[in-house]
């Protein structure tokens, strides 16, 4: 197979194709690891050329995004994952439409999240966003919260706590990217043997993931590598 990266289809290829060979390499079974395509600042239409080649779920950061672009996409079944910071005061929106959220980070979000999620009457799969990094600039709960956190989840039944999620540190250190995601891997481990059952381990993007699948990651989310650089639009 010849891949064509000046295509959609191509560079999924390429990376469905190297996801593969990370986890050949980590001795891993590739159906152990989940691809999350992060189409955020990429608008509908190339969402729509994406769903042609059977894409089905994807990444976001913004809740306007999504809105806008579900609404475009309204002919399709979509499923819409929440992977960026989140206010309280847009639960209600994110109730509305997301399938998912990765970046459950603090209890005010998890009571409003709760909330709008009871009145609207279905539960959502939640991950949650642990801070690994040294850097001021990234969102996530300090992972010596974690424990306390996780007991307090019991009290809402519309979230259903499955797993975690990092952000790597932006660092050029590979020793440093690869003790973020050993970090979240042991704080599973932990939990799980403190009884909370946390299967999934969401981290790796497009520059680190080959290192997040070696450390034991479930699930890579994947916008550049994919869809290609992104433009921020004002
Ligand atoms: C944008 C983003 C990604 C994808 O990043 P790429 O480097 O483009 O693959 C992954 N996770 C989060 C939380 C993001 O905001």
């Amino acid at each position: 197979m010849t891949i064509d990266p000046g295509t959609l289809g191509g560079r999924l290829a390429a990376v469905r194709a190297a996801i593969g060979g990370a986890c050949v390499l980590a001795g891993r079974d590739p159906a152990e690891v989940t691809l999350l395509p992060v189409s955020k600042t990429f608008d509908a239409q190339v969402v729509r050329e994406a769903v042609g080649l059977g894409l089905r779920r994807f990444g976001e950061n913004k809740v306007q995004e999504i809105q806008a672009k579900s609404a475009a996409l309204a002919d399709e079944a979509l499923a819409w994952v929440v992977i960026g910071h989140l206010q309280t005061n847009k639960a209600k929106a994110v109730a509305a439409i997301a399938s998912e959220v990765q970046s459950l980070d603090r209890l005010d979000l998890a009571v409003a999240l709760d909330k709008a999620l009871q009145t609207q009457g279905r539960g959502i799969d939640v991950l949650i966003q642990l801070k690994t990094s040294r850097e001021e600039t990234k969102f996530g709960l300090d992972p010596d919260a974690l424990p306390a956190f996780l007991g307090q989840m019991s009290a809402f039944s519309s979230l259903r706590v499955r797993g975690l999620m990092t952000l790597a540190e932006a660092s050029d250190d590979e020793a440093v990217v690869r003790g973020c995601f050993r970090t979240l891997y042991q704080w599973r481990n932990r939990c799980r043997e403190a009884g909370f059952p946390l299967e999934r381990l969401s981290m790796g993007m497009s520059g680190d993931f080959a290192l997040a699948i070696s450390e034991g990651s479930t699930e890579v989310r994947i916008g550049s590598a994919i869809f290609g650089t992104r433009t921020y639009k004002p």
